[in-house]
């Protein structure tokens, strides 16, 4: 972060590896799991169109490069070098760049990790979401605690000194204690950042298939054992998954537990040791601009937004980068100024209104005068030496206060 405001010519790059192992339960991102033809096939396109791509971004120096999915350590490693050494040929990219990986603790050994820092890779992101073996199987995780930890260390031994471990709350069956063994088990490891969601049961999901299919037998009356006995599942989501108040608590305490091991809540859902907030997530809350390469990667660049082809076959087949674009659309200024309010308001420090001013024509108050007076007589909002952020409170009613602010 810098000092909140973002330099208009720097940029931020995604990559996007569609690949995974198996897909996990809850999961709804573009991934699949895939041949090593289909990803040698698939790496060299997003080559292509990282070269193709480089002229349009000339006068853009690069902060920030995150490379996700899918699960970028489910491919070979030097598949991801090829990925670095093309973006520092084809882009001016800042000395200081952060650059990380997401990682999935099954997917990475000792050597993948030192061949990622040998490339430059500075910080990695461990997909941890559970130490407790029993809700990693529900979650259809493919690796253990055990494998968690190995991975953790040996990043560490590969020499990164900026790991991100994500957990995920919320879980069926789990409990607050459960919860905060997850957090200390994770903050005694020491990461520099956390990124704690709760389970979200996305439609088009297994959970959600299975989620519905037990409700309806609960509905009818069905003991949990028995609605088990008609859907044997490794799950038993019916009714078990945390009530409203246990979700609740279970983010208080996360809050309260990380500050414990000099964690900040800088965003909410993220914790970081001073300094160590993720930049590249920094530049979508700030509004910063991005590229993304890659099936259904997503970018936003001085208020263009638009969307990679998601159809594998099509991305393959693409014989013009322009041609890959999908959903492009030129953001007005009313909705630029919606996304810096609902965006800006997810960050602990929230929205500064004269660096809203100076980017936006007036302060906040201007544009959503009568919704803010609303919200911080609510105590949903509060203003604190010029930003205006959430309060507690509205912390809890989050997607309520933001829903106040999209055009
Ligand atoms: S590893 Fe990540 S991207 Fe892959 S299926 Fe699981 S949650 Fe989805």
């Amino acid at each position: 972060m810098r000092d909140g405001v973002y330099k208009m010519k720097d940029i931020s790059i995604y990559i996007h590896i569609p690949f995974c192992i198996q897909k996990c339960a809850y999961c709804d991102f573009l991934s699949f799991p895939g041949t090593e033809e289909m990803q040698e096939q698939y790496v060299q396109k997003l080559l292509w169109e990282i070269r193709e791509s480089a002229p349009a971004y000339r006068e853009y120096e690069v902060q920030s490069v995150f490379i996700g999915g899918g699960t970028p350590t489910s491919i070979p490693a030097e598949q991801i070098v090829q990925v670095t050494e093309t973006l520092r040929k084809c882009y001016r990219i800042a000395a200081d760049a952060e650059w990380s990986i997401e990682c999935n603790p099954g997917t990475a050994d000792a050597a993948k990790l030192s061949a990622y820092r040998k490339a430059g890779i500075n910080r990695i992101s461990i997909g941890c979401q559970s130490v407790h073996d029993r809700e990693l199987k529900r979650l259809g995780r493919i690796h253990s605690r055990e494998q968690f930890l190995d991975c953790y260390h040996s990043a560490r031994e590969a020499g990164f000194e900026n790991i991100n471990v994500d957990l995920m709350s919320g879980l069926p069956e789990q409990q607050v204690p459960d919860w905060e063994d997850n957090l200390r088990t994770v903050a005694e490891l020491m990461p520099e950042h956390i990124s704690a969601y709760s389970l979200i049961i996305e439609e088009g999901t297994p959970f959600y298939g299975r989620y519905h299919r037990q409700l309806e037998l609960r509905e009818k009356g069905l003991e949990p054992d028995e609605i088990l006995q008609r859907i044997p599942v490794n799950m038993q989501d019916a009714g078990l998954l945390p009530s409203e108040d246990a979700e609740r608590e279970m983010y208080h305490r996360t809050a309260e537990i990380l500050a414990e091991y000099g964690y900040r809540q800088y965003e909410l859902s993220n914790y970081a040791k001073p300094g160590r907030e993720c930049r590249h997530n920094m530049v979508y809350w700030q509004r910063g601009d991005y590229a993304g390469f890659g099936l259904g990667a997503a970018s936003c660049v001085n208020d263009v937004r638009w969307k990679n082809e998601t159809d594998l076959k099509r991305y393959l087949a693409c014989g013009q980068t322009a041609d890959l674009q999908t959903e492009r659309e030129e953001l007005t200024a009313e909705e630029q100024r919606s996304e810096a309010m609902f965006l800006g308001l997810r960050l602990t420090e929230g929205v500064d209104s004269a660096a809203f001013a100076r980017r936006y024509g007036q302060a906040p108050e201007y544009y959503y005068g009568q919704t803010i007076d609303r919200m911080r007589a609510e105590g949903l909002l509060e203003k604190t030496e010029g930003r205006l952020h959430l309060s507690v409170r509205g912390r809890d009613l989050a997607n309520l206060v933001m829903a106040e602010f999209v055009e």
